[in-house]
Formats: C-alpha cells, structure tokens, sequence
C-alpha cells in the first residue's frame, strides 16, 4: 500500500510496559483538528516501522481514546466485515484510525496468542471473544458501525483495552502469567 509520506511524518517513541501512561483510563477526544490529524500519520508510521497490527495513543504517551489498527497484510484474517451494515472490502477500511470506540463483544470465545509493541518479547494466549461491533469515530468527522471478527476483531479489542489501562498480559490465564512473571518483572528494570 502506497501512502503520501508528508515531510511531518515522525516515527515516535513506543512507550514500554512500566510506564504509568499505559495504566490510565483515556479521555475521550472532543474534536478533529491537524494535531490529531498529523498524530495520526505518525502513529500509522510508527507501527508499520515496528510491524505491529496496532497502535493505542496511551502507546505513544498520551492518555486519550484513539487508536490506528491495519491487519491489511493479510486479507484472509477476517471471514466476514460489516461497515453500516454492508458488506465492505478490508482495504476500503485499512488503515482503520478511529477515536471514542464504543465495542459490543459477541461470539465464541478463543484463546490466541498475542504480543504488544509496548511489552518486548513477550508473548501469550489471550481468550477473547472472537466478534465484535462497534462505532468509531473516524478523522473525517463521521461515525461508522464496523462489524467483523477474526484478526481485526482481536486487535480492535487490544487497542481498546488500551484505552481502558488494560494490557493483554492482564488477561493471560494464571499459568501463563506465571510463566511470563520473570520476563515481566526483568522489563520493569
Ligand atoms: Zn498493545
């Protein structure tokens, strides 16, 4: 995917686990303007240097709702997706850039293993339910109702535990947390 790079385009610093931004409950945003806009090329930027799937403001050390998602890397990572209830192409959506979520989780729930740009090396199986729906506000001004599941299910609902203070290490079962106590506790150092 071709994207215009501006010459404002800033790779930013990822905050690391320990970090008492990644633990607040984020604001929600009041409005569009170019700060957000430019903040969210640089977020797109930053993850894609870091081959992530998702980026959460608290990430990048600020403390509100807005977060970028791309899984278009693989466009069989979803088995159906929903935009105002029609049926829509993941590249119409990715990169997905969306502010003040409001998610309704549905579905069977299944353990897979996840990782965070904000926690180095550590990896775990994460269960969570495998659909959701939800409206975003997007930088255009709109609001859309996306539904879908699989990959982009999973990342939408890292990235707004993000915006909750939630890391996916929090809901690693209790063996698993166990097993990742002194990966944990070597990156608070
Ligand atoms: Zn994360």
């Amino acid at each position: 995917m071709a994207r215009t790079i501006f010459f404002h385009i800033m790779i930013l610093e990822i905050v690391q686990y320990g970090h008492p931004v990644l633990r607040e409950k984020c604001k929600r945003v009041e409005g569009v303007d170019d700060e957000l806009k430019t903040l969210a090329d640089d977020m797109l930027e930053t993850m894609e240097e870091a081959h992530g799937v998702g980026l959460a403001a608290p990430q990048v050390g600020l403390n509100i709702r807005f977060a970028v998602v791309d899984v278009s890397h693989d466009p069989e990572c979803i088995s159906y997706l929903r935009v105002n209830g029609e049926d829509a192409a993941l590249e119409d959506v990715m990169p997905l850039v969306f502010f003040n979520p409001k998610l309704e989780l549905l579905g069977e729930k299944e353990a897979v293993e996840e990782g965070c740009l904000s926690i180095h090396e550590v990896r775990g199986n994460v269960t969570r339910p495998t659909e959701v729906k939800g409206i975003f506000c997007l930088l255009d001004g709109s609001e859309i109702e996306l539904e879908t599941d699989g990959l982009l299910a999973r990342a939408i609902q890292h990235e707004v535990d993000h915006l909750n203070g939630i890391l996916f290490v929090d809901r690693l079962s209790a063996a698993a947390k166990l097993s990742v106590r002194g990966k944990l506790k070597r990156l608070l150092r």
